[in-house]
């Protein structure tokens, strides 16, 4: 990281204007006014993802549900693939993946994820709309609403509001569920009231925290409950571009009408960056502990700007060292820190794709038994015995035949007929290799290999190597 000094600053009218601000929630819920813009476009397009939470899990494959966390079974279905508890390190590199995204982005952008995709600030922006819809779309009119009598139609507005919100937290609630059991026979059983306990107490829970934290609480879960909120801090450097406010442009600011005044900045100070602010923020105070970096205030101002025919840009993405020192920021590939997290996901996508490249549908293991490692029948010949294990981690049933090579002269008992594992099973089998006396040498190992092959689909097969022990 650079160094503070040595740089030239120019820091004084940032210096006068700083004021740090904390929206504790003392002056009630914030009803932001919804803009157009770039941000604004983006910021929807980071909710819409969110479509993918309420239709995943009712996509098949196969006839079967296509992504499916079965803790229950310890198995992850996606798309035909059963991933198990050995497989776990695939997604561990894949959670490890977007953990160093996220704080790539924070790096480089600030809280990026909690603007334009953090479920808190989707589900709020959700429910203020649809408050919006009932009450008033703006703090005006929705203290009219507050303040007017309690008529039918203000009561019916309201119950048509918590109605809604709770058939969103509901909804909610029931999809989470349905990532970790069938989807549809989870909507059957809830409608027949027949669905487990542990379903109905996942259900309430999510029902109730996702009406509570995006009706009542809004942006005060991110400022008191957030863990992220408190981290993002320590993963800003000197270049990190955020909101900001360029003071030296913009001050001293004052109404439209003195605009020609040549001591005048140019903001006019209509304020509709602070209207617009879903967390009730006045970016020109400096930057704030409330900010989301959600970029709403940056399309408020330009819009401004278009309109007094000025320059856009007085509220802008812009890195402390551009804003107080004048100096541009470093390109990303420059900065060690962006390298850094880059390779980190680089290895965890490459180690993904390996992972995903060389999967196995099944898993075979022999055991060898230790005690006695071998047994020396009557008749001289010595005896070898091994359980055979493979996990079938298809979504069908798989019929299975045995075979040894390496020891041609050996008899077996055990693997003479094919034997049946379902999905996700694992069916033991016993196999007993002799081998006459007239064969076994003078060398105490042989090498010798057990193979798997499926009888009912053509190209599954796995071996695995072991060895016959002899005196
Ligand atoms: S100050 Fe601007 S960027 Fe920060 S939360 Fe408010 S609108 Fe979003
Ligand atoms: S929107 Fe722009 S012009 Fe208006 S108060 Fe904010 S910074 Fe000033």
């Amino acid at each position: 990281m650079s160094k503070l000094i040595d740089i030239p600053v120019k820091v004084e009218v940032y210096d006068t204007l700083s004021e740090w601000e904390v929206n504790t929630g003392e002056h009630g819920k914030i009803l932001p006014k919804r803009m157009k813009g770039r941000f604004r476009t983006l910021k929807n397009f980071g909710m819409a993802i969110w479509l993918i939470y309420f239709i995943g899990p009712y996509l098949r494959w196969n006839g079967k549900q296509a992504v499916l966390f079965d803790i229950p079974n310890q198995q992850f279905h996606l798309f035909g693939l059963s991933l198990f508890p050995q497989d776990i390190w695939v997604l561990s590199l894949t959670l490890l993946f977007f953990a160093i995204l996220l704080a790539a982005a924070t790096s480089v952008a600030g809280r990026v994820f909690c603007g334009y995709f953090c479920f808190q600030t989707v589900w709020t922006e959700v429910f203020t709309i649809i408050e919006g819809k009932f009450e008033g779309n703006t703090p005006q009119k929705r203290a009219k609403f507050q303040a007017a009598p309690w008529t039918i139609k203000k009561v019916s507005n309201k119950v048509a509001k918590h109605s809604i919100w709770l058939v969103i937290a509901m909804l909610t609630g029931i999809t989470f569920s349905a990532w970790f059991t069938d989807s549809f026979q989870l909507w059957a059983d809830i409608f027949s009231l027949t669905a487990p306990l542990p379903v109905w107490i996942v259900m309430g829970t999510f029902t109730f925290f996702t009406y509570w934290f995006a009706g009542f609480m809004r942006e005060q879960v991110c400022f008191w409950l957030c863990p992220y909120a408190r981290l993002q801090g320590v993963m800003y450097d000197q270049e990190t571009v955020l909101p900001a406010y360029d003071a030296e442009r913009g001050e001293p600011r004052g109404k439209l009408s003195r605009q020609e005044s040549k001591n005048q900045g140019a903001c006019i100070d209509c304020k509709l960056c602070v209207a617009v602010c879903p967390t009730g923020i006045d970016i020109r105070k400096g930057q704030q502990e409330g900010c989301i970096t959600c970029g709403l205030c940056i399309d408020a101002c330009d819009s401004v700007m278009d309109k007094i025919e000025q320059p856009r840009g007085l509220i802008r993405y812009a890195s402390y060292k551009e804003l107080y020192k004048g100096i541009p920021t470093v390109p990303l590939i420059k900065r060690p820190r962006v390298i850094v997290y880059s390779l980190i996901m680089l290895l965890s996508v490459i180690g993904v794709i390996y992972g995903f490249s060389t999967f196995s549908p099944t898993e075979f293991s022999v055991i060898h038994e230790r005690k006695p490692l071998f047994i020396r029948m009557s008749n001289g010949d010595i005896q070898n015995k091994y359980t055979l294990k493979l996990l079938n981690k298809t979504d069908s049933s798989l019929e299975i035949r045995y075979q040894i090579s390496g020891l041609e002269a050996a008899f077996i008992d055990g693997l003479d007929k094919t034997y049946i594992v379902e999905p996700g099973k694992i069916v033991p089998v016993t196999a007993l290799v002799r081998l006459p006396m007239n064969q076994q040498g003078k060398e105490t190992l042989h090498d010798i290999r057990f193979t798997a092959t499926s009888v009912n689909t053509n190209d599954i097969s796995d071996s695995y190597d072991a060895v016959f022990i002899t005196p």
